[in-house]
């Protein structure tokens, strides 16, 4: 659902998503995984390491350009414990309607350009999971089944 009222409403569940993520000591979050289904998330910035940080809600955000791939390590508070290493694009140019509803663009790379997709992700039903080889998924299932027997 693409959001296009911008209501009192709407900054709560901005709150609520920072309080969710921060809660889980999480760097993002998207709506649907408080059970909203609306095209916002939030993103931290500083990545969990500075406690000022502004975390960023983004409503209906869009990917406008990427750049080439590279490999890093990824994890999701939908799936507890677990992480794998595959490639996303390593700069992102995102477009997105801040709380008051302004067009806004936001230019990153690194980490905080892999937790932005990653959101992104789940607004469109997917799991990093699902970007996953079936070797990798194979391997996943192994050590999550070997941590949870030891
Ligand atoms: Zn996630």
């Amino acid at each position: 659902m693409v959001v296009d009222r911008f209501q009192n409403e709407l900054k709560e569940l901005g709150e609520n998503m920072i309080a969710t993520m921060f809660n889980a000591c999480g760097v993002g979050l998207a709506a649907p995984q408080v059970g909203v289904l609306l095209r916002a998330i939030v993103v931290d910035p500083a990545l969990g390491k500075n406690v000022n940080s502004e975390p960023i809600i983004m409503v209906n955000p869009e990917i406008k350009e990427t750049g080439t791939e590279i490999f890093d390590e990824e994890g999701c508070l939908s799936l507890p414990g677990l992480y794998s290493y595959f490639p996303r694009p390593e700069k992102i140019v995102v477009s997105y309607l801040d709380l008051e509803g302004n067009s806004c663009i936001y230019e990153t790379k690194g980490m905080v350009a892999r937790v932005v997709l990653h959101e992104i992700d789940h607004l469109n039903g997917k799991l990093f999971w699902n970007r996953l080889s079936i070797l990798n998924r194979l391997w996943l299932k192994f050590m999550f089944h070997r941590k949870n027997l030891s």
